[in-house]
């Protein structure tokens, strides 16, 4: 069960760090992962507790010992660079700064962050209040990129269009240190059908298209539970949702995502917090080498 060195492509969940940083690698081994994403703070919450010395030193041991690496930090939800309310930017900047230094202590590469949500304001403005925020912030801390993650597009949430991320990304002057994480269930919700070949192609191209394949650094791979362009982000375990298994073998089996890693963050709805993320992870190793329809 232990991690596989260059085991293609590295898998991995979103595990709980109850107990400190350092637990992450551990239960990575304990669902079988190559890879972790972990929230380095309460998800749901401004302030976390200081990240020591011992923390990362520990969480540097565990890392070496289980081969398990962590490769994405998720932000707090609560950072939103597009909000109307100035307070909540400036606090968002800050917010994004800290999880920034708190991935580069744990020598983590990867800060994924939804982009934000302008609410009742248009697009226009939203999109504009990210990229001033973007280059307001600068670079990230030396081994740490951001990564916008596609969305839903639930509410006014942005970033539901490679066209939208690609506007942000170029808006900021395409930074060396921001990329791109897809999250399967949220491109589904969006309307992308991915297990239909066709649209899988068309997909393909719209991520060429628009400059953002090569940008992509991971794959979120979520089943979901709502309807194809529901945007309603509701994830689901691998198979049991409406995105359709043909998507998923797709997405392992496809070289161009080969090198990158895929994180789970389906619900942890098991006997206990294990138990479903290893059923997912044999799902999808089970479609690795298959071919689609
Ligand atoms: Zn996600
Ligand atoms: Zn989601």
């Amino acid at each position: 069960m232990t991690a596989i060195p260059g085991r293609k492509p590295a898998m991995g969940a979103h595990v709980s760090i109850a107990g400190g940083v350092a637990t992450a690698p551990e239960r990575g081994v304990r669902i079988g992962a190559d890879v972790v994403q972990i929230f380095s703070k309460h998800g749901q919450r401004w302030e976390g507790k200081p990240i020591e010395p011992d923390d990362v030193h520990g969480f540097r041991a565990e890392t070496e010992r289980t081969g398990v690496r962590t490769v994405a930090v998720h932000c707090a939800y609560l950072i939103n660079l597009a909000s109307a309310k100035e307070d909540v930017r400036t606090r968002s900047l800050y917010a994004l700064e800290d999880e920034a230094s708190r991935a580069a202590l744990l020598g983590i590469p990867h800060l994924v962050m939804h982009p934000g949500s302008p609410g009742d304001d248009p697009e226009e403005e939203g999109i504009a209040r990210i990229v001033s925020a973007l280059k307001a912030f600068g670079k990230f801390p030396a081994g740490v990129s951001l990564l916008l993650e596609n969305t839903a597009g639930q509410g006014a949430s942005l970033g539901k269009t490679m066209e939208q991320l690609r506007r942000m990304l170029d808006g900021a002057g395409n930074p060396p240190d921001v990329a791109v994480c897809l999250d399967s269930a949220h491109l589904f919700e969006a309307g992308h059908d991915l297990s239909n070949a066709d649209h899988w192609a068309e997909f393909k191209d719209n991520l060429d298209r628009t400059g953002i394949l090569p940008l992509v650094r991971m794959w979120h791979i979520n089943d979901s539970k709502t309807g194809f362009a529901s945007r309603v982000d509701r994830h689901e375990h691998i198979g049991r949702g409406q995105v359709g298994i043909e998507a998923f073998r797709r997405i392992v089996n496809d070289p161009v995502f080969r090198e990158l890693p895929l994180i789970l963050e389906t619900p942890k709805d098991g006997a206990d917090e294990y138990e479903m993320d290893l059923v997912n992870l044999a799902s999808l190793r089970a479609l690795v080498g298959t071919s689609p329809d």
